[in-house]
Parts: structure tokens; sequence; C-alpha cells
């Protein structure tokens, strides 16, 4: 069986370009397989001396990586996991946190060469089907959204408009209208992203950091029959949510994991309620009341945090000395050891 539960995983992206030329420091390191060190770059070494301090803080995950970690390693580590249950029926989601420009389109969509977890993911998940097919009847769909401001938009037709969140009458959440394309191909799949990529409020390009504000939600739901008459004829279905977060530089500013975000003028309504819907997941005491209906993001995802299913977050930073502040917020939000 299954464990639901919640995975936490922090990448250190290279030092840019841009970085590089304003001679920043790297202030992130990753110290061993869970460990990563934040030094500040502020403190005076004195003063931190005459104090007896530690100019440097630790936070643990449940796997950490640096820039030496190809995106065979990351999607190893972080989702390849979700397959075996996600054909066996379980629900699963993975998303990629943290600020604009520290690595979350790199790690799900990557680039022509360096393929990230979305592609990854499909090709595993295909392979799998096709090693049961024998014996189970697959159906495979997916659909691809964007959610910007509170409203959904279908990446694959664009000109639906905005739709809406649905109970059907299992209870389960629908997006009403939105196009589900069958497919048992990966490539098929990720041509489709790409077109739905252009689609997008801000073209998510790894080169272009202006997509900051919006989620980018790929849906593939796997449905299986047994081929064999005799057998009970159980049907299963479970969806598995990749989700390309909004940049969290807002929400996260003076906020972390600890205490309940609040919500400011302009901050992300979908990520705030995602960061209130998993402290409580993770909350081991208490009252664990998760408010889903607090936004889009949320709502759509209600069947798949928590209970049975399996959620992993890829946390991501830049190691540079000017991104420190944005890293320290990134870095306590997705600690593990809270
Ligand atoms: P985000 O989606 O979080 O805004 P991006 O994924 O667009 O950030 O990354 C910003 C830039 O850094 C891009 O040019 C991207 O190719 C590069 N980059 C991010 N992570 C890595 C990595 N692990 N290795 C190499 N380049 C990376
Ligand atoms: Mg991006």
């Amino acid at each position: 069986t299954q464990t639901g539960g919640e995975h936490v995983a922090l990448r250190i992206r290279p030092l840019s370009d841009a970085e590089q030329e304003e001679s920043a420091s790297v202030v992130a390191h990753r110290v061993d397989e869970q460990m990563v060190v934040l030094m500040d770059p502020m403190e005076d070494p004195d003063d931190v001396l005459r104090a007896n301090r530690s100019r440097e803080k630790t936070y643990m995950f449940d796997v950490a990586f640096d820039c030496s970690a190809t995106q065979e390693e990351v999607y190893r580590a972080t989702t390849k996991g979700l397959i075996e249950g996600l054909i066996s029926g379980f629900n699963a989601t993975v998303f990629a946190y943290g600020p604009t420009g520290c690595g979350k389109t790199y790690t799900m969509l990557g680039t022509d060469t360096e393929p990230g977890i979305y592609v990854r993911t499909l090709n595993d998940l295909f392979r799998a089907i096709e090693e049961t097919s024998d014996d189970m009847q697959y159906s495979v769909s997916m659909s691809y959204l964007e959610i910007y401001n509170e409203m959904i938009r279908d990446l694959l037709n664009p000109s639906s408009g905005f739709l809406d969140l649905r109970e059907d009458s299992k209870g389960e959440i629908q997006v009403a209208g939105i196009t589900e394309v069958s497919t048992i191909n990966a490539q098929e799949i990720m041509e489709l992203l790409m077109k739905g990529n252009k689609q997008r409020t801000q073209e998510p390009t790894a080169a272009n950091q202006t997509s900051s504000r919006s989620h980018a939600v790929l849906q593939v739901a796997v449905r299986q029959q047994s081929r064999c008459p005799d057998v009970l004829q159980e049907v299963r279905f479970a969806r598995l949510f990749m989700i390309d977060l909004a940049g969290s530089e807002r929400a996260a500013q003076t906020q972390n994991r600890g205490q309940r975000l609040k919500e400011g003028a302009h901050i992300n309504r979908s990520l705030l309620a995602l960061g209130n819907c998993i402290n409580a997941l993770s909350e081991k005491h208490g009252n664990k009341y998760v408010n889903y209906r607090d936004s889009k993001l949320t709502r759509l995802l209600k069947d798949s945090l928590g209970g049975n299913s399996r959620t992993i977050m890829i946390a991501h930073i830049s190691p540079a000395s000017v991104a420190f502040e944005e890293s320290r917020n990134t870095l306590s939000y997705a600690d593990r050891a809270k």
C-alpha cells in the first residue's frame, strides 16, 4: 500500500551570468544529501565571532541538490517513485516552488537537451503501462491549464475563456469544459505542452522570467480496467498533477511555513492557500483543518493533497549573496525540520 505524506526536495541552481557579473558570492551550499547551509552575507564576521554565533544557518530536507545534480537525478529522487502509485490508483502531485528565476521551469520543463520532470515522468509512465498492458487496459488523458489571477484558462484551447471548477456526481473536482486529450505518447503530450505554453499569459521559456504570476498545471489522468472479464470489473482512476508554480517572492516575504500565511494586497492567493494547506497537512499535532476552498489551485488539488495521495515539493533557490533574503524565505518555508 501507499503511504500519504509530503516530501520536500531543495534544489540550488548554478550562479547565473548576471549574478557573476555583479560579483555575487555563493552563500548557499549543500552540505550532504539532506542538509543545506545559508550564510548571511550582511553579518559582520567580527560581530559574529564576538557573540559566539554562527553566520550560517542549517536547513533540512528529504533530499537536497546543488548545481552538480543532473535533471535525471532530480527526477529519480522526487517524481519517479510516484508512477507506481499512479498506476495502482493513487493520486499524486509534484510542484516546483521558489522565487522567479531560481529554476522551477528548468526543473519541470527543462530544455531540449536537458529535459525536465514532465517528459521523464511521461516516458516512464507509458513504459510502465506497456509492461502491464497484457493484463490491464489503460487509457491516459492529459489537460494543461493556467491559473492567473484566480482565473483558469485552458492552455490547449485558450479561446474557451475562463473555466469553472465543478464537483461531479462522485464528488470529484473537475474543470468544466477543459480539453482532455487521450494519448499514450509522451512526445505528443510534450508537443501539446509546448503549444500550450505559447498561449500562456506570459510564456514560460527558461530564458523568460516574466511568467512569475501564473501557475501552470499539467494534469495526467490514468484510467485502467482488467482485461480479464471474470475478474471483478474494477476501474481504477488516478490523477497526477505536475505544477510549475508562480514565483514565491511576494508570498514568502516575511512569513514562513510555521505561521499561517496572511494575504497581502498583491499576493498570489492560490500560492498562499497552497502553503496553508501544506502546513495543515504536515502538522503532526492539533487541529488538521485544511481549507481547500481558499483558492482555485487548492480546490483543484483537493483530492490530490493529503490522504492517500503523495505530494512532492521541489523548492528552488539561487546560491548568490544577492538573493540571500529570498533564499532564506524559501529555505525556512520548505525546511523539513519543522
Ligand atoms: P523560474 O521558472 O523559477 O523563474 P527558470 O527555470 O526560468 O526559473 O530558471 C532561470 C534561469 O536559470 C534559466 O535560464 C534556466 O535555464 C537557468 N537554470 C535554472 N536552474 C538551472 C540548473 N539547475 N542548471 C542550469 N541552469 C539552470
Ligand atoms: Mg518559470
